[in-house]
């Protein structure tokens, strides 16, 4: 399989920003630009507290509703958190896990982005697991190693069938919300080498269906190189999802290949 077989896929972070009447506008512009897109899945992943309000305004178009984190639990004595089917009831689709900002913030451990991946894949929702590696180490040369064990621990004991549900997210650190981006070598480099990780750890046809986004000051303007690389299919936003217009950019170039 080429990358011709592989649909796009280009999500938009929100992180925490955006009311609800600011939510709901931004939903509707989307669907204003782009609600009948075909060539590219998009995702809107939304504070928890605006999947209703946005689930509204994107109903029965082509962007599908996504969240940022799901706890691996069920239910249970976990005071402020929200489990994965409690997500899969109001129609989301998509959740973000292991974002670096959860890892950096919040305790985030390899560990706990797999027990959160199993839990989110048994509600029925599609995952896009991040992985990443800090400045320092890129610096240290330590890209590879970094990748390639947080994608191994993030996969453990997921079974081959469930791998159509996941996407992978490269995101290097000190790319993500820095204005600067990786370069479309450097980023199509660790996107091929988390794609041979993939194909070691399960074969290759597989490895081959794997849809792998780049995450990283992606904008309007530097999105067409890097979604032109081989082995990148698709873009995690973050800044640049907060503009219909400038979303909408990225995901026509997305459109295009
Ligand atoms: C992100 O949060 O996943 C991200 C890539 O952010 P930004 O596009 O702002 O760098």
């Amino acid at each position: 399989m080429d990358r011709l077989n592989r649909m796009p896929i280009i999500a938009g972070n929100w992180k925490m920003n955006m009311k609800r009447e600011q939510a709901a506008e931004l939903a509707k512009a989307l669907r204003e630009l782009m609600g009948d897109t075909t060539a590219c899945e998009v995702v809107a992943c939304v504070p928890f507290t605006d999947l209703d309000c946005v689930a509204a305004e994107i109903k029965g178009s082509n962007i599908a509703l996504g969240a940022q984190n799901c706890h691996w639990a069920e239910s249970g004595a976990f005071t402020g958190e929200i489990a994965a089917s409690m997500l899969a009831e109001i129609g989301v689709k998509y959740v973000i896990i292991g974002h670096s900002e959860r890892r950096q913030y919040f305790g985030e451990t390899d560990e706990t982005v797999n027990a959160r991946v199993k839990a989110a894949l048994a509600a029925g929702l599609k995952v896009i697991i991040c992985v990443g590696e800090t400045l320092e180490e890129r610096e240290e040369d330590l890209t590879y190693e970094v990748v390639g064990r947080q994608l191994a621990e993030a996969l453990d004991q997921i079974e081959d069938d469930q791998m159509a549900n996941i996407v992978i997210a490269y995101e290097p650190v000190w790319a993500i919300g820095t204005g600067k981006t990786a370069t479309a070598e450097q980023a199509e480099d660790v996107c091929a080498f988390i794609r041979g990780v993939v194909a070691g750890l399960y074969y290759v046809e597989l490895a081959a269906a794997l849809r792998i986004q780049y995450g990283g000051s992606m904008n309007a303007k530097n999105a067409a190189e890097l979604l032109s690389q081989p082995d990148i299919d698709g873009g995690l936003i973050g800044g640049a999802s907060l503009k219909a217009p400038d979303f909408n950019e990225i995901v026509k170039a997305a459109s295009a290949d």
